[in-house]
């Protein structure tokens, strides 16, 4: 939650868009590797089993002592055959001396004509006991339709198998380029979101009205010559609504929302994206008036030509392509088209153009009152106990997005379930903020006596300077159970949504955050790697101190821009003032939290000595314990309270 903190890349590095990706399905691994050959060898390989099966079956038929139709002739002539036994064309001739030979005839004539042609007379032939019989039923169908069907069943199985593979990597060889858009009808009530899903965002929806309006009755607006923007753009920080705004825009108009999104045309093998949006656009058309509404564009809608990651032929021909189509069609053709995305910033700007995504509607994380709203919607369909207040609940959750207060809500009611109550509770929804601020407690995470001891000291550190500094935000909270990728936490409670602050607020801020780097210097001597996040969010703070808010005595209310290369907007000494004067805030800050710690040692013991013993402490005991030790906690109203965490993290190198 800690804002502004850099995150890592996600995902491995080879996942890159525009590389191919291997197809997910399929038996990849048989011949070493997922490749389209590696598969064709497979189902060549099976088809020379069944074949040689085949032959198999029909060789233990037809077994091979077989002689000519002449030599048979002879010999009954000769008195030498004693039965010959006939089933089809084949024939199992019994000698006298007991040796059984096999032969064949012509199927259409029978036995006694085809001897008589071989000159043997009807008297020689009375001495043969001869039979006739069906042929089985399994034999006769192998025999005669083995040949025909085999192929057969081969040439479906490896269609079968093909397109199988194919759809695995992201098209279909028998629908190819068909777009793949999701449509929702607007008929479907069970799928149908409205303005009444969505909470807060009042601006984004007042804007997005007048798009429902011309949804609604074209006609109103075409005659009078009002132009609607073709193209709406939906900007705003991840898990805002974004894509249930989108829905909601369709639902409320009641006409058809084809969706999708601009991570799937990456996968794509090149041509395919744009012969997708082609059809894409297509289809909205005939189904006019319709929204289409392309999710994630910044997956397709990056900067072009920069050549990163030696250029993508395919994501520009995919822009390219919904650029061309946008351009194409005229207001009369009663297709909106949506796109959102949580990096305008990146975004090529011929995107942006008039006459494309004009229209830009920015959703901000929910304040407050939108926070108790949207807890509302979620609450619909949980019955609450009588003690809940989403208000606190609301009040307690600054930064959180939409997404993050589903979740919230969500969490509360399976604790509720995991206990047997029929009802969810405000207590199951304040175990469920820290949850959703800071992933899951992880009991598992073993901390050594000494990593403990070290935990908490920097815990109390940080919960100790919070106290005492007068400018610094009351304590909530402390704990050294690991959460998500925090090692320890401590949580402080500002008096209400702040949207300014001071500079001796941001001082004091800057000196607790220092506690617990101080703390682990003072009492080990040596400092680990555990505040790295700390270092790195105080480092920032004092950085736009200087550069931002005018708060630097030395360089006085100027707001300097960022210094590039190329664009150099103060001077090299300039930059270095700014410099030392972020040293100096830092180290000013560090020395008063030395100061505080020095000054109130014992009730630095006794807060870490009761860490390591219980490893959490709720408020009431830690005001206990600044009691004891001759400090008055800080007066804490208890409306109006929002959780500001200090998240130390675990491997030093990972932030939240
Ligand atoms: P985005 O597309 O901006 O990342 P989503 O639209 O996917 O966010 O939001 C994810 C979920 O969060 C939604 O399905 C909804 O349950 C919840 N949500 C987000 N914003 C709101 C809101 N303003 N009102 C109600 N629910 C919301
Ligand atoms: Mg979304
Ligand atoms: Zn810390």
């Amino acid at each position: 939650m800690t804002s502004g903190a850099p995150k890592k890349p996600k995902g491995p590095p080879g996942n890159r868009p525009g590389k191919k990706p291997a197809p997910r399905t399929g038996w990849r691994g048989l011949f070493g590797g997922p490749s389209f050959f590696g598969n064709l060898a497979t189902t060549i390989l099976i088809f020379l089993l069944l074949m040689s099966g085949y032959s198999l079956v029909m060789n233990t038929i037809k077994p091979s002592n077989e002689i000519p139709l002449s030599t048979v002739a002879a010999d009954v002539a000769l008195g030498k055959v004693s039965s010959i036994s006939v089933s089809g064309d084949s024939l199992e001739v019994v000698y006298a001396d007991k040796t059984e030979k096999t032969s064949r005839k012509d199927p259409s004539t029978g036995l006694p004509e085809t001897l008589a042609t071989y000159g043997v007379t009807p008297a020689e032939l009375a001495k043969v006991a001869i039979t006739i019989q069906g042929q089985s039923g399994f034999e006769f169908w192998l025999l005669t339709l083995g040949p025909i069907l085999i192929p057969i069943l081969f040439i479906a199985f490896l269609f079968w198998f093909l397109s199988r593979q194919v759809k695995g990597a992201g098209m279909q060889a028998f629908t190819f380029g068909q777009s793949k858009a999701r449509i929702t009808d607007p008929a479907d009530v069970n799928q149908r979101v409205t303005f009444a899903d969505v909470a807060g965002a009042r601006e984004a929806k007042e804007e997005l009205l007048e798009i429902v309006d011309f949804l609604k009755s074209p006609k109103k607006f075409l005659d009078i010559g009002a132009r609607i923007p073709k193209g709406i753009i939906l900007m705003g920080a991840p898990g805002t609504g974004k894509t249930l705004l989108a829905r909601a825009v369709a639902g409320e108009a009641g006409v058809p929302f084809f969706s999708i999104s601009g991570s799937e045309f990456v996968e794509m093998f090149v041509g395919v994206g744009a012969s997708r949006v082609r059809d894409l656009f297509q289809m909205a058309k005939k189904a006019a008036p319709a929204i289409i509404f392309v999710d994630e564009i910044d997956a397709v809608g990056r900067v072009r030509g920069t050549g990163v990651g030696g250029g993508n032929d395919e994501r520009e021909q995919t822009l390219n392509q919904i650029l061309v189509e946008m351009d194409g069609f005229e207001p009369t053709e009663k297709v909106v088209v949506m796109a959102a995305t949580n990096r305008p910033d990146v975004l090529d700007p011929a995107l942006l153009r008039p006459g494309r995504f004009d229209r830009r509607v920015t959703i901000d994380l929910p304040d407050r009152r939108d926070r108790e709203d949207i807890l509302k919607i979620h609450a619909r369909a949980k019955p609450l106990g009588p003690d809940v207040a989403l208000s606190v609940i609301a009040e307690r959750t600054p930064g959180f997005s939409g997404a993050e207060l589903y979740s919230l809500m969500n969490e509360a009611a399976i604790l509720a379930a995991r206990e047997n109550r029929k009802e969810v509770t405000q207590y199951d929804l304040i175990r469920s903020i820290e949850k959703v601020m800071l992933g899951p407690e992880r009991k598992s995470h073993l901390l050594s006596k000494k990593e403990k001891e070290l935990t908490a000291y920097h815990e109390a550190g940080h919960a100790l300077v919070s106290s005492i500094l007068p400018n610094a935000d009351p304590v909530h909270k402390i704990s050294i159970i690991s959460r998500g990728r925090a090692a320890g936490y401590t949580l402080k409670l500002p008096f209400e949504d702040r949207k300014m602050q001071s500079k001796k607020q941001f001082l004091d801020d800057i000196a607790a955050t220092l506690g617990g780097y101080v703390a682990e210097e003072m009492l080990f001597d040596d400092v680990t790697t555990g505040p790295s996040n700390d270092l790195m969010v105080i480092t920032a703070l004092a950085r736009e101190m200087v550069t931002r808010y005018g708060m630097s005595d030395v360089l006085g209310p100027i707001a300097f821009g960022e210094r590039q290369l190329g664009n150099e907007p103060y001077s090299e000494q300039v930059a270095a003032q700014i410099d030392a004067e972020v040293a100096r805030i830092i180290s000013d800050a560090k020395a008063r939290a030395k100061s505080v710690l020095i000054e109130h040692r014992s009730a630095l013991d006794a807060i870490a000595k009761e860490l390591v013993e219980k490893e959490t402490i709720e408020r009431a005991d830690f005001e206990k314990l600044l009691i004891a030790n001759g400090i008055t906690p800080k007066k804490q109203d208890e409306e109006g309270i929002v959780i500001a965490p200090l998240i130390d993290s675990a491997t030093g190198s990972d932030v939240i």
